[in-house]
C-alpha cells in the first residue's frame, strides 16, 4: 500500500514536499512516513495561500524528513511543520545544515517584520496579520537536524533507507536515492531535489560548487524537478557583458542593485566582481552586501572547501574571504543598511531575497527604480507572479507594501548564473541512467516547463513520463 503523495511543487516551481507514505491506515501509525522537502510556497497569492494549509496527515505521524538543500522553496517549511508537532530527524548534509541554520531564522524575522508592517499599516485582510512562524520558531526546528554526508546509507524510518548523491546545484545539494522495502518488495526512488549545471567552466562559467551531479542508480521511479524544461541557457561567459552594464550604470552616475539569494549565489558575484576590478574591467566603486546574514552566509561558504569546483578553488586561494576585501562592506545591522540609502556616489547593492518576495532589497528598489540612471541586474530564476518577475518582465510599476512604484531604472538579467540545468543538460543526465525507471514524475516546474520537458524526454529517451498533480498518490506497491 506504500505511496507517494505530492504536496507540493505540483503545477509550480515552489513548496516542495513529497511525501513517501507506507502505511494502511493513511496516518501513519502502521507504517512508515517521510517527507522528502518541506519547503515553502511563494509567488502568486493563490500559491502562498497554501503555507497556511494544514498537511493533509498529522504533522506529529511523519517519522522523519530528507532534505534535499537550503533553498527556501525546499526547506522553508519546517518551523511550520515542527510547530504543528514534527519531532523527527531532518536529514541534511552539513552544509545544507548550516545554511539552514542562518536562512530559517532570516525567513521567520522576515515573516515577523513583514506581519508588524501590515498591522500598522492595516494593509491586510487579516487583523492581526501573523506570521507563518518567528524567528523563534526558526531556531526551534534546529536540533531536529541530523547531519548526513553524501554517500552514506542512512536508515530514515522502518522500511526505508536513503543516501544523498550530489546534484551540484547550491552548497550542500543532493538528491535523496531512498530504498524502500515494504511488503517483501524493494523499490528504489530518486527525488532530484533541484539539478545543477553539468560543466562549471565551458557550459557554466563561475559555477562554485561541485561540477555536474552525479550519475545515479538505476530506481524505479524518478521524481525530477523541471524548472528550465523549456529552455536552453546561454553558453557564453557573462563577466564581459556583467563588467559593460556596471561600466555604463556608472559612466551615468547611477548605482547598480542586484538581487541575490544571500548564501552562494551572492559570494559566487563577490568573487566575479572583485575579479572584474583587479583586472581593471569594473571601476572599484563600493559594494555592499546588504543582508542580516551576509557576514554569517560567507562564513559558512567559506567553511565548505568540500563543496567548491576548481575555479572556485583557486579564487578562494588567490583573493581570500571577501570580509577582508578593501571596498566590501557587509552590513549587517539595520542601521547600516539604512545608511546605504544615503549614499549618492555610484555603488553596487547586493541584497536579498534574490526574487524581491522580501527583505532589505525592497526598501532599494523603491528609493532606486523611479531614477533612470540605475541599473538592476537579475543573476537568478524569477517565479511567476513574484516581484522579481513583474520587474524583469517589463513592468511599469510594481507594488511594495501597498504603494505602487515607478519602474524607470534600466533592468537586465543575466541566465548565466542558472544553478539548475537546461533541458539539454537534463536529457544528457537522463542518459547516463543505466536503465530507465518504470515511471518518472515531472515536478517543480510551471506547466508549460513541465509539459515541454514531458515531451523532450519520451522523444529522446521513449520513458513513460507524467506531470505531478498536487496532492495526487502515487502507489508503489
Ligand atoms: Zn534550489
Amino acid at each position: 500500500m506504500a505511496y507517494i503523495e505530492f504536496l507540493g511543487a505540483a503545477g509550480t516551481v515552489t513548496g516542495s514536499k513529497h511525501l513517501i507514505n507506507t502505511s494502511t491506515d493513511g496516518d501513519g501509525r502502521n507504517g512508515a512516513q517521510v517527507l522528502v522537502d518541506c519547503g515553502l510556497f511563494q509567488g502568486q497569492k493563490e500559491w502562498r495561500e497554501r503555507n497556511w494549509q494544514d498537511l493533509p496527515i498529522n504533522a506529529a505521524q511523519i517519522d522523519a524528513v530528507i532534505l534535499t538543500h537550503a533553498h527556501l522553496d525546499h526547506c522553508g517549511w519546517l518551523p511550520r511543520l515542527v510547530k504543528q508537532g514534527f519531532r523527527g530527524p531532518i536529514f541534511a548534509t552539513p552544509a545544507t545544515i548550516d545554511l539552514c541554520g542562518i536562512i530559517l531564522p532570516d525567513s521567520g524575522h522576515l515573516q515577523e517584520e513583514d506581519a508588524a508592517y501590515h498591522n500598522k499599516k492595516q494593509s491586510s485582510k487579516h487583523d492581526p496579520a501573523l506570521p507563518l512562524y518567528t524567528e523563534a520558531e526558526a531556531l526551534a526546528c534546529q536540533p531536529y537536524f541530523k547531519p548526513v554526508n553524501i554517500g552514506e546509507t542512512t536508515q530514515a524510518a522502518a522500511g526505508i533507507s536513503f543516501q544523498f548523491v550530489r546534484a551540484a546545484h547550491i552548497l550542500g545539494s543532493a538528491m535523496a536515492e531512498v530504498t524502500l522495502g515494504v511488503n517483501g518488495m524493494q523499490r528504489m526512488l530518486v527525488f532530484t531535489g533541484d539539478i545543477g549545471r553539468l560543466r562549471d567552466t565551458t557550459i557554466a562559467p563561475g559555477k562554485v560548487v561541485h561540477s555536474g551531479p552525479a550519475e545515479p542508480g538505476a530506481p524505479d521511479l524518478l521524481v525530477m524537478e523541471s524548472t528550465y524544461g523549456n529552455r536552453t541557457h546561454p553558453t557564453d561567459d557573462p563577466r564581459p557583458q556583467l563588467a559593460q552594464l556596471i561600466r555604463q550604470t556608472v559612466e551615468r552616475g547611477g548605482s547598480v542593485i542586484i538581487p541575490a539569494f544571500a548564501v552562494e549565489r551572492t559570494q559566487k558575484l563577490l568573487f566575479m566582481l572583485k575579479q572584474l576590478m583587479e583586472d581593471g574591467q569594473v571601476p572599484r566603486v563600493p559594494v555592499h552586501v546588504d543582508s542580516p546574514m551576509a557576514i554569517g552566509a560567507v562564513q559558512v561558504f567559506m567553511k565548505h572547501t568540500e563543496e567548491f569546483g576548481e575555479d572556485t578553488k583557486a579564487m578562494v586561494q588567490r583573493w581570500g574571504s571577501p570580509l577582508t576585501w578593501q571596498g566590501f562592506n557587509f552590513d549587517s545591522t539595520a542601521e547600516q543598511s539604512k545608511k546605504v540609502n544615503d549614499l549618492k556616489y555610484p555603488f553596487i547593492i547586493v541584497s536579498s531575497s534574490g526574487m524581491v518576495t522580501g527583505g532589505r532589497i525592497q526598501h532599494h528598489l523603491i528609493h532606486r527604480l523611479p531614477d533612470p540612471r540605475n541599473l538592476v541586474i537579475f543573476i537568478g530564476f524569477q517565479a511567476p507572479g513574484t516581484r522579481g518577475a513583474l520587474i524583469k518582465g517589463g513592468a511599469k510599476t510594481v507594488r511594495f507594501f501597498a504603494e505602487d512604484v515607478p519602474v524607470r531604472a534600466q533592468i537586465a538579467a543575466l541566465e548565466q548564473f542558472s544553478d539548475h540545468a537546461d533541458t539539454p543538460e537534463l536529457l544528457t543526465w537522463l542518459k547516463t541512467f543505466p536503465k530507465p525507471p518504470s515511471v518518472t514524475y515531472l515536478v517543480h516546474g510551471e506547466p508549460a516547463a513541465a509539459q515541454q520537458l514531458q515531451q523532450a524526454i519520451t522523444d529522446a529517451l521513449k520513458w513513460k513520463v507524467e506531470i505531478a498533480q498536487w496532492q495526487q498518490k502515487v502507489q508503489l506497491t
